[in-house]
């Protein structure tokens, strides 16, 4: 027990959410020690990346760390890499690892994340099937890619879409199946999926909706075939599911943290376990934004924001103060950016003109700014934030006219309110 690593705080997780919880412990004045275990052999690094710059080898793997290793020995953190925790003690406060290994805390942070979904079909273990979360995935992927050229994206969501986007610029035959009547159905209004899935179209993309599949077909273990529950059969070297995850909550659940879509914190982010925190995608918050609905949220700025509030609590000066969400996603020569949440909007209105590439979409709530989709408009997501901030009652003429700054938009709100 005595040779047993003891931090006073200890983080599971090396991923955007546990790095900036160290960060954040040392920035609000925390002076004990941190350790950081991981399941991943890094420490963090970039990864919404992995589908965008470094798939397409636009970046190499060491421009994608988020801190040299030098900032994090200088400060005393202590990383623990290739540990997969798979089980907590709270009584004893301890944890341990598939490995055997095991690690000792005063405070534990939960930061681990979530698994993508696998595929359920027949078939769905063949080589040349993939997934997209860690970097080991995406080696694999470019390690078979000259020997491939048709591909099957299933799933239109942003990773499969960004991860197609890529594809094409590699000259590789993609088709990208969506069981739903569009593309970004979950996280987006229709005016978005019908300007991503022309895009798509646009770039060669075959892009087929309503698309239910049934099997996957290989052959000596590798994939050759997707089959669909209509009959149709798609030529597949490669197959890539961006089908969603599943927040990585096992061993947190078995000790006794209650769960519910992920597990479940309060205002300060901590679990129903005395002294563990759980922060990031793995984590279901009450957000201000989804009109303090429970939701759990997939993105850098959730990570980074649940880290702080953690942090915050832990050193005694509780903040329960949340930023306004964003997201982002690059495919082909596209910048989205997303501010607010879409999450119960009742109109959608466009600024600008789709056709030219660069327009704006407000999602209003009761007249209310919630949300603004931006592509290729990085003003109006600048802009924007202010009014979704304020809720700002404005009327959607005025916020269609594109010539309108949004900034000087504020000043109307007070006279619509
Ligand atoms: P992670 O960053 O996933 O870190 C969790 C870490 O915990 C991982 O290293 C994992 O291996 C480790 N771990 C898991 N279980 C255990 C265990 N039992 N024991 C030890 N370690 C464990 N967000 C955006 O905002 N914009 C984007 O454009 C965007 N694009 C994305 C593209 C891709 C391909 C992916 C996969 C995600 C993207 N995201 C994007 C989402 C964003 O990356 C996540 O929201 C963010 O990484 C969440 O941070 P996290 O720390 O909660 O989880």
């Amino acid at each position: 027990m005595s040779d047993t690593p003891h931090y006073d705080v200890l983080i599971v997780g090396a991923g955007h959410a546990g790095g900036q919880a160290a960060i954040s412990l040392l920035q609000a004045g925390f002076t004990g020690s941190i350790g950081i275990v991981g399941m991943e052999n890094h420490q963090p690094y970039d990864r919404p990346a992995l589908s965008k710059d470094y798939f397409s080898g636009a970046k190499t793997f060491e421009r994608l760390m988020l801190r040299p290793p030098a900032f994090w020995s200088e400060r005393g953190i202590t990383f623990h890499h290739d540990h997969q925790i798979v089980a907590i003690e709270p009584q004893t406060r301890r944890i341990v690892a598939l490995d055997g290994a095991m690690f000792r805390y005063e405070t534990l942070i939960w930061a681990a994340g979530a698994d993508p979904r696998n595929l359920s079909c027949p078939g769905a273990g063949y080589a040349g099937v993939h997934t997209i979360r860690k970097r080991a995935d995406v080696d694999r992927m470019l390690a078979n890619l000259d020997t491939v050229q048709h591909v099957v994206v299933i799933g239109g969501g942003y990773i499969g879409l960004e991860a197609a986007a890529v594809l094409r610029k590699f000259n590789k035959d993609v088709t990208l199946l969506e069981a739903q009547d569009r593309l970004l159905g979950r996280v987006a209004g229709p005016t978005l999926s019908a300007f991503f899935a022309s895009e798509h179209v646009a770039h060669g993309v075959d892009v087929q909706l309503g698309a239910q599949v049934a099997a996957l077909e290989g052959n000596e273990g590798q994939i050759e075939t997707v089959a669909l529950s209509d009959g149709r059969r798609l030529k597949a070297d490669m197959v890539i599911a961006g089908i969603g995850v599943i927040p990585a909550v096992g061993p947190l659940e078995q000790a006794g943290a209650y769960c519910a879509n992920g597990v479940v914190v309060d205002d300060c982010c901590r679990t129903s376990l005395e002294n563990i925190y759980a922060i990031g995608d793995c984590a279901q918050h009450q957000n201000p934004f989804a009109d303090g609905a429970a939701i759990r949220l997939e993105s850098v700025q959730n990570a980074n924001d649940m880290a702080k509030i953690a942090a915050l609590s832990i050193v005694g000066k509780p903040s329960t103060g949340r930023d306004v969400p964003w997201f982002w996603s690059n495919q082909y020569d596209i910048r989205l950016q997303t501010i607010g949440l879409l999450t119960g909007y009742d109109e959608e209105v466009i600024r600008g003109d789709p056709a030219s590439r660069s327009f704006s979409i407000v999602y209003l709530k009761d007249g209310r700014v919630k949300a603004l989709d931006c592509i290729n408009a990085t003003k109006d997501y600048v802009q924007g934030k202010e009014l979704v901030l304020k809720a700002a009652l404005l009327p959607a003429s005025l916020l269609a006219d594109g010539t309108v700054p949004l900034k000087t938009m504020l000043a109307e709100t007070a006279e619509h309110a």
